[in-house]
């Protein structure tokens, strides 16, 4: 089989401004030792973030300068809508300015104290969204997604057993709503199977629960699905994606990953009345129902970006390159969850720091190393996203302890990511130095993003 090649030309360029490493010493440590505190002109590979950071085609710029940016009933609106409902499948389609608009959205509708929303992994702002509205978060992965090591085809799936034990002790009426990560961000950008997903909704039909997707990336999780999974082989990619949707009730969505755009999101409901009660809200909070937050252009690009997002050329280049940056790292004995996810490589910070406990923050300490040897940004996915205190004040150490090497779509080519191998691979060699972390500031929510570090010498 021949090379895969990226499925574009480039007709517009960024220029990348390089740094010395001692730079990148004092950046860093005038950074508080958090990448989201770096400027990102200091950095030369940017992997913080897979959000919002998308390549836009030729046609989506061209989209940018047809946006209708009437306030009311724009036709960049019924675009928009048209192609959410296209894949979607659903009636209403809210439109957001991102994916923790619509998050906030339908927890304050359906959420509040004594609720429990329960999910295969919710992402940290859909958590933190639960929780601001006074309910809980209830993860339920399947075990083998909990084993970076351990390879399986769907390690995205949520515990079908578990779900029904769980609904069943702790009653369906103090259950709003069940939720589907595709593909879970927080666990490795795993995906879901259709089997699954089918599983998971006839539960919750059983006791009456409505289900959602965080859509985030479908697409990807299709592309997986046509891979992996019996009877979807010769199944084209907005089948399945449309499928996968025909089992649930609703979604949040984030466009700025899976809608190939810089900014937006959806909400999309079969539900009548919840829809007239989140379309109230959003009036509210985001902006019209025909634009919520975004202007007519963006909703323009959107369209665009959900038709080149399920073409099979984009999404084979898409997984394959994830794949590439995995393989490699795996072959140099480096640890990384297995096998690779769809946006992302996922570092095991446990394996490649073993001598560095949860509470000095292994993830954390890779970062600050891949950025001083590299200046490549990466985001830990560990104990400081995911770490607690409990009432006694004892630390509650994250299930896994990662750090995210996510990758923009269609923004670095192969030489890019082989640049990125090698500074992992120093990185690597030179792990027996690195020492831990200890936080020195904290913000009381989504703490990552803002909190300062020291190393302990
Ligand atoms: C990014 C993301 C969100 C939140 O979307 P934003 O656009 O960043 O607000 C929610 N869920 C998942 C799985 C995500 O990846």
């Amino acid at each position: 089989m021949k090379t895969i090649i990226e499925p574009f030309k480039i007709k517009s360029v960024e220029p990348i401004r390089f740094t010395t490493k001692e730079e990148r010493i004092k950046i860093l440590e005038e950074a508080g030792y958090n990448p989201f505190m770096i400027r990102a002109d200091d950095v030369l590979i940017d992997l913080l973030t897979d959000s919002g950071t998308s390549a836009m085609s030729s046609d989506q710029w061209a989209g940018i300068m047809k946006g209708d940016e009437s306030y009311a009933g724009a036709k960049s609106f019924f675009r928009f809508e048209s192609a959410v409902r296209n894949i979607t499948g659903d009636k209403f389609i809210i439109p957001t300015h991102q994916g923790r608009a619509a998050e906030k959205i339908i927890f304050s509708v359906l959420g509040g104290q004594g609720k429990y929303f329960v999910s295969n992994t919710l992402f940290d702002t859909t958590r933190a969204n639960i929780e601001f509205s006074g309910a809980e978060g209830v993860d339920l992965l399947v075990e083998v997604g909990k084993h970076p090591e351990q390879k399986a085809p769907f390690k995205g799936n949520i515990d079908i057993e578990a779900l029904e034990a769980f609904i069943k002790k702790t009653g369906r009426e103090n259950i709003p709503l069940v939720i589907i990560t595709v593909t879970n961000n927080s666990g490795g950008g795993q995906p879901v199977s259709m089997q699954n997903i089918k599983e998971a909704k006839a539960v919750c039909s059983k006791y009456d629960i409505p289900m959602f997707l965080d859509a985030c990336r479908f697409a990807e999780n299709a592309y997986f699905i046509k891979q992996r999974e019996k009877g979807y082989e010769n199944k084209s990619i907005l089948e399945i994606c449309r499928e996968m949707f025909s089992y649930a009730d609703g979604s949040t969505m984030s466009a700025k990953k899976d809608a190939l755009v810089n900014i937006g999101g959806w909400l999309s409901m079969n539900d009548e009345n919840l829809a007239l009660q989140c379309r109230n809200l959003l009036i509210v909070t985001e902006g019209f129902a025909t634009y919520g937050g975004l202007a007519g252009r963006d909703l323009e690009a959107i369209a665009q970006g959900l038709e080149e997002v399920v073409d099979e050329h984009y999404l084979q280049y898409r997984i394959r390159s994830t794949a590439y940056l995995g393989e490699k790292l795996v072959s140099y004995g480096i640890p990384i969850i297995e096998p690779p996810g769809g946006h992302a490589i996922y570092l095991d910070a446990k394996r490649f720091l073993p001598d560095i406990p949860a509470h000095q923050y292994p993830g954390q300490a890779i970062v600050g190393e891949l950025y001083i040897e590299g200046g490549i940004r990466a985001c830990e996915i560990g104990s400081v996203m995911f770490g607690k205190v409990d009432k006694e004040g004892k630390f509650i150490p994250s299930m896994m302890e990662l750090v995210r090497l996510a990758i923009p779509r269609r923004v670095y080519t192969q030489s890019h990511v082989d640049y990125v191998i090698e500074v992992i691979q120093e990185v690597y060699n030179k792990r027996s130095k690195i020492k831990g972390v200890e936080i020195v500031y904290e913000a009381p929510m989504l703490r990552h993003f803002t909190a300062k570090f020291k190393p302990l010498s």
